[in-house]
């Protein structure tokens, strides 16, 4: 096995085709009750329909719901497992995905770049030291006016351009290969209406991450947790032994929490309780937690711990006054690939050949990879490139692009 070494003419495809993507305006929208979430991400959708089946994939197509699929055919005759790469056309809603206007800093000096003139707006070193990482390379930025869409446009350019050179060598021996693109994900939605016996892969990775090396297999157990308190109001002047201040109480509920077990006070695989919003008065308060642990048996005891607390505080003050509900929201995809982890030494191996060093880190967050994962499709991440997500400072070195676009062209080939 060779590895492979992109010329500067793919190179040069890479960027163009980014750019492209780059130029659509295709910010999803939260709370839409349709998908696409909105109308303009057809027109992305549309276009790399188009140009999948343009640069000859097979079976190319675009369902009702806007989620683009197609195949590279196998040059083996060996029965080998179909593979899947997935990424999503759709930017976060989070920062202005209109009218961007890339910026490209070739041979990249090391200092600071003054992105716009007129409003000054500079992507500093001291604030973003990785940029150090990337002295000598073509770093591709926005104008400091919206985010870039490398989250996730560099994946599918990537994608894309493997699949291209993938086509055009066909003496390089690999099975079947999936793409697919999925709008909505940064609203939560991209794998849900994801046909998975339709993509029709073993399993797949999607190419989301951030810097080179990115390699995620294991993300949070999530949950959420609504406490309803009801109170008594009566005149404060003549309330003694009769008020019930469900403000009090929700405080009251706040303080029995860990107070260390908090975003603020977590990192790596420690969990946490997230009190996301508190509102009340003397008659009715509410408060609302997310849930967060890697470890699924940590995760359940968080839940029951809640539930204690609400039952304790019941029986303090002798009535039904806290009320919990719970709801599990997603799980951590470790437990779908465990028993798979081939799929993980692909991916590794598929770096190392790419010249890239893995970096496994657990995300402290949800992924489309982990909804698909329990839909079927064992879905780990691997990086985009991209760094600086959902907003002005979102930059991607061109570099970073070459190499995840390497690391997908050897995991098609890392198949036996
Ligand atoms: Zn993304």
């Amino acid at each position: 096995m060779m590895s492979t070494n992109l010329t500067t003419l793919w190179e040069d495809k890479l960027l163009n085709r980014f750019l492209k993507y780059v130029s659509f305006h295709s910010t999803s929208e939260a709370g839409v009750d349709k998908t696409p979430s909105t109308e303009r991400q057809w027109d992305i959708a549309k276009y790399i329909f188009n140009e999948l089946q343009s640069i000859g994939l097979e079976n190319v197509s675009i369902d009702e719901n806007g989620y683009v699929m197609g195949y590279i055919p196998s040059t083996c005759s060996e029965d080998l497992p179909t593979v899947g790469f997935i990424s999503h056309y759709d930017t976060s809603p989070d920062f202005s995905g209109e009218n961007i206007k890339p910026q490209i800093w070739k041979n990249y000096n090391g200092k600071d770049l003054i992105l716009n003139e007129r409003t000054g707006f500079t992507l500093k070193v001291s604030e973003f030291p990785e940029l150090k990482n990337h002295i000598g390379e073509t770093i591709i930025t926005t104008d400091g006016t919206t985010l870039l869409g490398a989250d996730d446009k560099a994946g599918i350019a990537e994608i894309v351009t493997a699949a291209e050179y993938l086509i055009q060598h066909p003496k390089i021996k690999h099975g079947r290969v999936a793409i697919g693109f999925t709008p909505d994900e940064e609203v939560g939605k991209g794998a849900d209406l994801f046909d998975v016996k339709k993509f029709g892969a073993k399993w797949a990775y999607t190419v989301d991450g951030g810097e080179v090396g990115e390699l995620e297999f294991e993300n949070f157990n999530a949950g959420a947790a609504v406490i309803s308190i009801t109170g008594k109001s009566v005149h404060p002047g003549s309330a003694k032994r009769k008020m019930i201040n469900a403000g009090l109480l929700a405080v009251e509920f706040s303080n029995s929490m860990p107070s260390n077990e908090t975003p603020a006070t977590t990192e790596g695989y420690e969990g946490f309780y997230h009190l996301t919003k508190i509102t009340g008065n003397v008659e009715k308060a509410q408060l609302e937690y997310i849930i967060r642990d890697h470890d699924f048996k940590k995760y359940e005891a968080r839940k029951a711990f809640m539930k204690e607390v609400t039952k304790k505080l019941n029986s303090k003050y002798g009535e039904e006054i806290f009320k919990i509900e719970l709801e599990d929201q997603y799980f951590n995809m470790r437990e779908k690939i465990e028993d798979k982890m081939f799929i993980i030494d692909i991916a590794k191996t598929a770096m190392e050949m790419a010249g890239v060093k893995p970096n496994i880190k657990a995300i402290r967050g949800g992924t489309d990879g982990s909804k698909l994962s329990y839909m079927g499709l064992p879905c780990p991440n691997i990086f985009a490139g991209g760094v600086n997500f959902h907003g002005p400072y979102e930059f991607v070195p061109l570099e970073s692009m070459i190499k995840a676009t390497k690391v997908i062209i050897e995991i098609t080939q890392n198949i036996y």
